[in-house]
């Protein structure tokens, strides 16, 4: 039996990638996404979204953002629930949401008002050594959100995108002392949440200090346990 006809991956479409900032949760979420055929549902990809389009929302989160704060849950949460309604009511994969227990909380009665729940939780497990060479090497395509790192990852092309040839960016918060504040945080909410989540089992941990590839084969077989 391949992977992909294995039972439990099969039904398992709700899915939640917890991690610290660069654990690689992006990068997982983007490949699991397509893997299942689910959208990606990156908060911080939504919520720098708003900010390019000036929206009122955008313009209300932005200070957040640049400085690595958490952004207001009743915000967050209005962006997710527009998603689980809509284009992600067949299934998700998040990313960087739920980031406290209170937004899990929240995401748990979301779901349930639709009759739904979680498939599997997955906690990408990095030491905040190995993280700060991946954030500070990370860029990413403004127009397809592919995300390349200058050594790791490096596009084909210096500075342009592979898929779209889109000039590439680095994010204002992939800094150090942005990450060093976005690390802090993570470590006062995260660790609690991997605990919420593990107590209500379907949950998984991975050793996430590994390669793309090697990241991607761990992520599979966790959905097919
Ligand atoms: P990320 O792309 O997940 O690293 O998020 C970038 C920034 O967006 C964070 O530092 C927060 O300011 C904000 N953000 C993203 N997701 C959330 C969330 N679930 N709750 C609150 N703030 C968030």
């Amino acid at each position: 039996m391949t992977a992909t006809q294995d039972p439990k991956t099969a039904t398992r479409r709700r899915i939640v990638l917890l991690g610290a900032p660069g654990s690689g949760k992006g990068t997982a979420a983007a490949w699991l996404a397509k893997k299942l055929g689910v959208p990606h549902l990156s908060t911080g990809d939504m919520l720098r979204a708003e900010i390019a389009a000036g929206s009122e929302l955008g313009r209300e989160v932005a200070a957040y953002t640049t400085s690595g704060r958490l952004v207001p849950d009743e915000l967050v949460l209005r962006l997710v629930a527009a998603r689980v309604a809509g284009d992600a009511a067949g299934g998700f994969v998040f990313d960087g949401f739920p980031r406290t227990v209170a937004q899990a909380e929240s995401l748990d009665n979301l779901l349930r008002t639709r009759s739904m729940s979680l498939d599997l939780v997955l906690h990408l497990d990095v030491p905040q050594s190995a993280v700060e060479e991946r954030i500070t090497g990370r860029m990413g395509c403004p127009s397809c959100g592919k995300v390349y790192h200058a050594t790791r990852m490096p596009p084909k092309k210096e500075g342009a995108c592979d898929a779209c040839s889109s000039v590439l960016q680095k994010r204002k918060d992939d800094n150090l002392q942005v990450l060093r504040e976005r690390w802090r945080i993570y470590d006062e909410w995260g660790h609690r949440l991997v605990e919420f989540y593990r107590r209500q089992g379907a949950f998984s941990e991975i050793p996430a200090d590994v390669t793309a590839e090697e990241l991607y084969r761990l992520v599979w077989e966790a959905m097919a346990a």
